[in-house]
């Protein structure tokens, strides 16, 4: 029985920053020290701490080392593990809620509620005997023992959670379509083709805790009549594959997937797809398609795949944190989880924090809480004593919240009133310093790149968005251009084909909102942030 646990997160950011170099000095130094036997190193999912190096923890001091060399590996042995002193040049103080002790520093600004990332940093991703530990598919022996179908998907209908790809339908609802079909074939699908910029949530939570979403498929499957299912996982995303698979693997050798599990009449099964890396896919019939073979375009709609979706067959096509949700409500109920966030907007939201702050990284915060809050509570602020400027919420397609959006709950009814979205999990912060015309021209050519191109609205539409930036930035624009990106935006919005051009307009028409002096100003050959070409042209000029 190891006395500590020292947990080392590892993901793409801490590897590039040499984890595993350090696991390894770690292990080594600890068996030099004698203390093999007494202190276990584990590799974690991602802590949710971002952009500061290696990251580990000691358990059960819960102290959290950020930035962690080859060279701290011996004295946060010697110091900490032996002499029980706390290296607080390295320590972390600012961790979520339940994993720091009441009263200590760590808990002051502390504004999380850990659901979906609950294991995620605190399990070995790669253990299902960990996962199990901490009521790992206790939700689905509870389902599959205690439970039919229908109650099943009351429970989750109950809660009321809406699903966290970006559209927020209902997820009770949605699954109801499916369990209404008469078929002896329907589907399952976990969407983690996650190519918004910005936005890596899925992939953190899939390398935190993978069983989290393997159970919370099988449930879905019961709930519906499905015996099979299918992660689409963006094909970039290497770890989240290999953990997958590894997952589906352990599960299926403990019964937990195939034949009868829980010795119950239902059987499921999961299969991975890799996607290309085509933001297109992340729609739901584009991915469809592309699982059966076929180029990523979307489908007409209706029908919705509930009803004609995989192979002709009824299908639910969920995001990874949805899913990752599902079991806490059924072992928990749903009363508990709508005590979560807002009555119109139960629950968390996985979000990763970038751009201009000064504590990124992956959070979890109850739907409700403020702007203010997240950036200047759980961000820290804006590095260099800048000011905010504007917030992206929801990634590239995401709506623009301004400084007087910032004591806004964040819920979807609410940010639907404000003309903006919640969006699938990406929130840029943006500070005073960036030319505004400059940022929303990033924001357009990645929609030019990524438009699937079969229909003209988005593929001329980006295109001319584009064109028209361009000329702004340069000191080219006319008078009327900013009417003419109205206009264009909002046929766009109308008449694209699908959800992506339909909502690659919304931050050009929210920055147009808002910030519309700013563009009137590089009409008149003035950029207040000295950031674009315009500026470089007037300093050479000069
Ligand atoms: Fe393709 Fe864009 Fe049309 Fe969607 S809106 S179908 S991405 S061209």
């Amino acid at each position: 029985m190891h006395r500590i646990h020292i947990l080392i997160a590892m993901d793409a950011h801490t590897i590039s920053q040499g984890a595993r170099s350090i696991k390894d000095a770690m292990t080594r130094e600890l068996a030099l020290a004698g203390l093999a036997n007494e202190v276990r190193v584990v590799e974690t999912g991602s802590l949710g701490i971002y952009d500061k190096g290696v990251v580990l923890v000691v358990f059960p001091d819960a102290v959290y080392y950020v930035g962690v060399k080859m060279e701290d590996v011996t004295e946060i042995i010697s110091e900490h593990l032996i002499k029980g002193r706390i290296v607080e040049r390295l320590q972390y103080l600012d961790m979520p809620s339940g994993e720091a002790k009441a009263g200590d520093k760590s808990a002051r600004v502390s504004k999380q509620i850990r659901v979906v990332l609950k294991n995620a940093g605190i399990i070995d991703p790669e253990s299902i005997e960990e996962y199990i530990a901490n009521d790992g598919y206790e939700a689905l022996g509870k389902a599959l023992t205690e439970m039919t179908p229908e109650q099943v998907m009351e429970e989750v209908k109950a809660s009321a959670m809406q699903g966290r790809g970006g559209a927020f339908f209902p997820t009770g609802i949605k699954w109801g379509f499916a369990a209404r079909e008469k078929s002896e074939e329907k589907y399952i699908i976990c969407n983690a083709d996650e190519g918004e910029p910005g936005t890596f949530k899925d992939r953190l939570i899939l390398e935190g805790d993978p069983h989290a979403v393997i159970e919370g498929m099988a449930l879905a499957g019961y709930a519906v009549g499905a015996h099979q299912g299918y992660v689409y996982i963006r094909g970039e995303y290497h770890m989240s594959i290999a953990r997958m698979q590894r997952a589906i693997e352990q599960a299926r050798q403990q019964g937990l997937l195939g034949k009868n599990i829980f010795s119950s009449s239902f059987s499921f099964d999961l299969d991975i797809r890799e996607g290309a890396g085509a933001y297109i896919c992340g729609e739901e019939t584009a991915l469809i398609e592309s699982i059966e073979g076929k180029r990523g375009e979307p489908r007409n709609k209706p029908p919705f795949p509930p009803s004609v979706g995989l192979w002709g067959k009824p299908t639910i096509v969920n995001n990874v944190e949805t899913l990752a949700n599902v079991p806490q409500i059924i072992l928990k109920g749903a009363k508990w989880y709508r005590s979560l966030g807002t009555e119109n907007s139960p629950g968390t939201k996985v979000f990763t924090m970038v751009g201009n702050i000064n504590n990124p990284g992956l959070i979890e915060v109850p739907m409700g809480i403020t702007l203010r809050e997240i950036i200047y509570d759980i961000g820290h602020g804006i590095p260099e004593g800048k000011g905010f400027l504007l917030a992206q919420l929801g990634g590239t397609t995401g709506g623009i919240l301004t400084r007087e959006h910032l004591d806004l709950p964040l819920a979807v009814d609410t940010l639907r009133n404000a003309g903006a979205g919640m969006g699938s999990g990406a929130l840029l912060v943006v500070d005073d310093s960036q030319c505004l015309v400059d940022l929303v021209k990033t924001f357009v050519e990645f929609f030019v790149h990524e438009s699937c191109g079969i229909c003209t609205l988005c593929r001329e539409g980006n295109g001319r968005l584009l064109e028209l930036l361009e000329r702004m930035t340069e000191g080219k624009g006319a008078a009327e251009d900013l009417h003419l990106m109205e206009e264009l935006a909002n046929a766009m919005m109308r008449g694209a084909f699908c959800g992506l051009g339909q909502a690659a307009p919304i931050p050009v028409l929210g920055c147009l909102r808002y910030f519309r002096e700013e563009f009137e100003q590089h009409l008149q050959g003035t950029c207040r942030a000295g950031k674009c070409e315009l500026h470089a042209a007037n300093e050479a000029a000069a």
